[in-house]
């Protein structure tokens, strides 16, 4: 009996032809010796078959990576740089009207089921890992967003975070494990209640949503007149999109409540999968596809505040207004009552229009309301109203016609590109969204910039250096 057997559970009644290319792989082999057990059952789990869902997130990069005839490995990282580039590129040129003033709650199922080890060390601190990520990114991609946290165990579910604006908040909640224990079963119908209570005061010009993670395979309801289908009734007619993650198997309630609240449903097939399915709900949603003709200023201001949610394509109303407030920063002087936490603190801001004290922005005021939002972070959730078109990637001909007029440098960073009569007529096609001569040319102000530049100023900049001057 080999020592490992425990560090692959159940690897052992399954059949040795799958895992003899294992032997490939450094560190310690999961499998007994070959020729063991006969006749076991073929076939392994997952996408690839003959490796645990686990091992996937180790991929063998190394045989991805191929060196060309110089023996040099750039041409291959660059085509893994192409993968990203050509994904982002699929993403940005349909006109679409999103949400941007996202509310959403992350109800989060801490059950017993989340002490499984199927992902690694276990369902719970993989989903805790992941989840201070995605929050930080969620804020990153929407300025104007508030997220909340509710957990659901022992059949109670309960408000770990309540709805706000401020990710270092949730993060503290979220780093702290002695108070996330799970234990018991969860209850769906009371996690989705609290859910709807907690957006019941929300204006309906924003986009109301959840995020479930489920790892049970059951909800363990309350007895009585309402049951989920009832509650489910509810978050339809109150238009909140819930997005159900399973880590088990596709739960038929789950499906049912993702869809007819036009949210999304998906089961996690491995940890890669998983963390593709949540980062999937970080973009703002799409309402509608605006038609492109008429795709102006107005409209894309109107995008922005408009509460149509539901996937209801059809023509897009000229223009909703809503009410907002730009708050006033109080300096950092003595200590004053708060009127979100009710807690003495330093600093804050007062709400234009009641003027109680707020502690951060963006935020609902506790008092009267109001939506109070700080200018950079309108400013800064613009991004997705005008983004900046892809940059088109010259070829040789393209270089050699216009090499004059554009010099030699990247007009971003001032790296210099390399000289096009070196380059060889082998790699000089133009792949995945890779220019050989590594220019990346703007449309409107014909500047040319650098892989790096060009990745740099749609992903992060979000503006044209050339263009903005
Ligand atoms: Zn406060
Ligand atoms: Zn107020
Ligand atoms: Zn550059
Ligand atoms: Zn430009």
């Amino acid at each position: 009996m080999p020592l490992d057997l425990n560090y692959a559970p159940g690897a052992a009644d399954e059949a040795d032809d799958d895992f003899i290319d294992d032997d490939d792989l450094p560190g310690p082999s999961s499998r007994g010796k070959k020729g063991g057990a006969s006749g076991g059952k073929g076939g392994g789990k997952g996408k690839d078959p003959g490796r645990h869902a686990w091992e996937a997130e180790y991929k063998k990069s190394w045989d991805i990576v191929q060196e060309d005839e110089k023996g040099s490995l750039e041409s291959a990282v660059e085509s893994l740089l192409a993968r990203g580039r050509r994904k982002r590129a699929l993403m940005a040129d349909t006109p679409l009207r999103r949400s941007i003033i996202r509310h959403m709650f992350i109800i989060l199922d801490l059950s017993d089921s989340m002490m499984d080890k199927d992902y690694r060390p276990t369902r719970f601190e993989v989903i805790l890992g992941y989840l201070r990520t995605y929050v930080v990114e969620w804020f990153d991609q929407n300025p104007l967003g508030q997220i909340g946290i509710i957990i659901m165990r022992d059949r109670l579910s309960e408000v770990l975070v309540p709805m706000g604006g401020n990710p270092q908040e949730i993060l503290s909640v979220l780093s702290d494990k002695r108070k996330l224990e799970p234990s018991g079963e969860p209850s769906l119908q009371n996690g989705l209640m609290m859910a709807k209570g907690g957006m019941s005061h929300l204006p309906t010009t924003s986009s109301l949503e959840t995020l479930i993670i489920f790892s049970s395979i059951s909800t363990a309801d309350p007895d009585g007149p309402v049951t989920i289908h009832n509650v489910l009734q509810e978050m339809v007619d109150s238009k909140i999109r819930t997005n159900i993650l399973s880590l088990s198997g596709e739960i038929k309630i789950c499906k049912q409540i993702s869809e007819r609240t036009n949210g999304k449903f998906g089961v996690a097939l491995d940890q890669d999968h998983l963390k593709d399915l949540m980062w999937d709900t970080i973009p703002p949603p799409a309402t509608t596809i605006a038609p492109p003709i008429t795709v102006g200023v107005r409209n894309a201001l109107a995008g922005a505040g408009a509460g149509q949610r539901g996937g209801a394509v059809g023509k897009a109303p000229a223009g909703d207004l809503m009410v907002m407030g730009f708050p006033i920063q109080l300096p950092l002087g003595g200590e004053t009552l708060c009127a979100c936490h009710g807690l003495l603190k330093k600093g804050g801001y007062l709400c234009p229009r009641c003027g109680s004290k707020l502690c951060d922005v963006p935020t609902d005021c506790e008092v009267c309301g109001l939506m109070v939002v700080s200018s950079p972070h309108l400013a800064r959730s613009f991004w997705f109203l005008f983004p900046v078109a892809n940059y088109r990637v010259l070829a040789i001909e393209d270089v050699m016609d216009s090499i004059n007029g554009n010099g030699d440098t990247c007009f971003g960073c001032d790296v210099e590109f390399p000289d096009v009569s070196t380059i060889e007529e082998g790699v000089a096609q133009v792949e995945d969204g890779v220019s050989p001569t590594g220019r990346y040319r703007c449309a409107k102000c014909r500047n040319d910039f650098c892989a790096d530049c060009d990745l740099y100023i749609h992903d992060t900049l979000h503006t044209c250096p050339g263009c903005s001057q």
